[in-house]
């Protein structure tokens, strides 16, 4: 059998996330190396690799979830925007990014992979915006 993918033991609870929210069908969490304070990755529970690959039903639970997801950061964190992206070449299981900006350059920001992701940052944003 293949390998697990990281978000797939994450949903398990075999790697700790940040949990923001949780249903039957998907699982929404901190991103460790967030573009911007509140970046959260939205995942289906069926490991697929390409979002356009998944089910219509788990399609549609994403796309769900991540309006949820982005609601509550509004109502939150009170953005001038929220931002949806795909991209996925770093993790082979399907992910929407959810994050607040302001400027078209932090959408396009990239984020340090290189830094050691500021715990004490992420558990204060998971507790303000879980739900
Ligand atoms: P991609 O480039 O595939 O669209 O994004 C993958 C994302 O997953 C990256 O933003 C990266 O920071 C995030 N990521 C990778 N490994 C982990 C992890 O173990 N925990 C969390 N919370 N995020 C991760």
């Amino acid at each position: 059998m293949a390998k697990e993918s990281i978000f797939t033991r994450i949903i398990r609870g075999e790697i700790p996330s940040y949990k923001v929210y949780e249903d039957e069908d998907t699982f929404a969490f901190l991103d460790i190396h967030p573009k911007q304070p509140g970046h959260v990755l939205v995942i289906p529970k069926k490991e697929i690799d390409h979002i356009w690959d998944l089910p219509d039903e788990d399609y549609q639970a994403l796309m769900a979830t991540s309006k949820k997801v982005a609601q509550r950061i509004r109502e939150i964190i009170n953005p001038r925007r929220v931002a949806m992206q795909v991209e996925g070449t770093g993790v082979p299981h399907a992910h929407v990014h959810i994050f607040p900006f302001s400027t078209v350059e932090e959408f396009h920001a990239e984020a340090d992979m290189d830094r050691d992701p500021d715990h004490q940052a992420l558990s204060e944003m998971a507790a303000k915006l879980a739900f």
